[in-house]
């Protein structure tokens, strides 16, 4: 019984949880439960705290019982990135780097989480540094796609995704620099939002590429991840990029739909490498839209076939700069052996604490960087972005979201990119554009490949209109039943 619990919807749940049918503490109980029984073979999680978030649980129904008013997310148990700070809690980034580190910190998102009474269930696995798209890249070894145990579950947000579409939590909480929440939404068949730049804060968010990084949520369904999203978006004076604006009430207007709403499809997403069958079900869901009175017209992102370079450019340089900190003296992994001098225990620690692709990244934005190239790359790659923003700016003043593919292909086999690293960049080639830009973008499940296999669609929104972008996603839902899809036995 407490099982069929975690197969809920969050309308399902929320109602049972408010009229007291059911208790937080046995909601939690379900989810540690299913934890327990699946995730040995998924490897969804890094750190759980089972006692913790009982306690958090019990809290919540106290204040129920007796009638305190509650938060947004009162009792529901949210899984979190272990890229963003838990006070008291490991926070390894999926890094041996950063295998000891106990943030003495809340992130802000954490904070307004627990404003939301929500219940932290555990950290999530990633990879290492964000920095990947199919979750290999963990030090602490990978996570499985609950659909098909012997394929990737995309990433670099690959245990937020998966532990959600494992129904181990109704919520969770990843970040996006270049898809690493629609990626893994898209392939493991849930709900998952990259917000506006400076919607949320990123403020305790283990920094990758800081002008691109966003943290948004993973649902099974739009009311989840609208209420999530809602949960943890607003102004934080610790961030200077989160901006000072309203936040709008996404869980009253996400059912609402949007008349004469007008679609633009890019040409240029629909090109050479999209496989067939994930073509056929993006098409199909534009068929969907069309019959409810949208217009759907074809728009052009010219500059959409440089976004993969400009990305590694961009990417690699703020990261190679933001991973200077992990020195072994101010955070993280300090070798034991070194020579005689700093710069050697610099060295050791580093070689050490940070994995293959970690190491390729921080060369490729050294170099990107460096004197003498910094002006050939670097700067190209700026203005580069700036042609990637405006081709948005103008499809944006023909249509009012713009929709297509969220990967090239469904999940992929374990193993099968992971000697290619340019096969792996190009598996974000639909995503990236939206971070370059800036935009909002969310991925919802529209249809299944002969294999079983999950394929989403990406709906993209100009700046601060998720909540247009939620009321598009709701208006497909409604009319689907793909996002109830589960994978077998869960
Ligand atoms: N796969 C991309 C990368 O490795 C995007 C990752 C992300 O969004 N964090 O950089």
């Amino acid at each position: 019984m407490t099982l069929s619990l975690t197969t809920l919807t969050f309308a399902e749940l929320t109602a049972r949880l408010n009229s007291q049918a059911v208790s937080s503490v046995d909601v939690t109980n379900a989810f540690l439960e299913t934890i327990r029984r699946d995730d040995t073979s998924i490897h969804a999680f890094l750190h759980l705290d089972a006692e913790e978030a009982l306690r958090q649980a019990e809290v919540v129904d106290r204040k129920r019982a007796s009638g305190e008013p509650l938060g947004l997310l009162a009792g529901i148990p949210v899984a979190i990135k272990d890229a963003i700070c838990t006070l008291g809690q490991p926070t390894t980034c999926g890094s041996r780097m950063l295998e000891k580190f106990v943030p003495p910190y809340d992130a802000g998102v954490i904070t307004k989480l627990r404003q939301a009474d929500a219940v932290l269930i555990g950290k999530t696995n990633m990879d290492e540094f964000a920095m990947g798209s199919s979750g290999e890249n963990s030090a602490y070894g990978p996570t499985r796609n609950p659909w098909d145990l012997t394929r990737i579950p995309g990433g670099s947000s690959s245990g937020s995704a998966a532990a959600v579409a494992a129904r181990m939590a109704l919520l969770s909480l990843g970040s996006d620099t270049g898809g690493s929440i629609r990626q893994p939404a898209g392939l493991c068949g849930i709900v998952g939002l990259k917000p506006t730049y400076g919607r949320v804060s990123r403020y305790g968010l283990i920094a990758y590429a800081s002008s691109l990084d966003q943290i948004g949520p993973f649902a099974t369904d739009v009311a989840g991840a609208s209420l999530l999203l809602e949960a943890i978006s607003g102004h934080d004076p610790r961030d200077s990029t989160s901006v000072q604006q309203a936040v709008p009430q996404y869980s009253k207007t996400f059912d609402q739909p949007l008349a004469g709403l007008r679609i633009g499809v890019p040409i240029e997403h629909f090109a050479e490498g999209l496989d067939a069958e994930v073509e056929r079900s993006v098409r199909e869901a534009l068929a969907v839209y069309r019959s409810l009175g949208a217009e759907i017209k074809d728009v052009h992102l010219p500059h959409s076939k440089y976004a993969i370079a400009t990305y590694y450019l961009v990417a690699t340089s703020e990261a190679s700069s933001n991973l200077a900190r992990y020195d072994g003296v101010h955070y993280g992994h300090r070798a034991e052996q070194f020579g005689n001098s700093l710069v050697e225990m610099y060295e050791a620690s580093r070689a050490e604490g940070f994995g293959a692709e970690v190491k390729r990244r921080i060369m490729l934005g050294v170099f990107s960087l460096s004197a003498g190239y910094a002006d050939k790359y670097y700067a190209k790659a700026l203005q580069v972005r700036r042609l990637i923003r405006q081709d948005f700016d103008t499809a944006f003043e023909q249509v009012d979201v713009i929709a297509g593919p969220v990967t090239p292909t469904p999940a992929f086999k374990m193993g099968e990119k992971t000697s290619d690293p340019l096969a792996m960049y190009l598996s974000d080639i639909y995503t990236i554009s939206a971070n370059l830009a800036g935009l909002p973008g969310v991925s919802i499940p529209c249809g299944l490949s002969s294999q079983q296999l999950p394929i989403g669609l990406q709906l993209l929104a100009p700046p601060f209109e998720e909540e247009r972008m939620l009321r598009a996603a709701r208006m497909f839902e409604r009319e689907t039943d793909w996002n109830l899809r589960r994978p077998e036995r869960r």
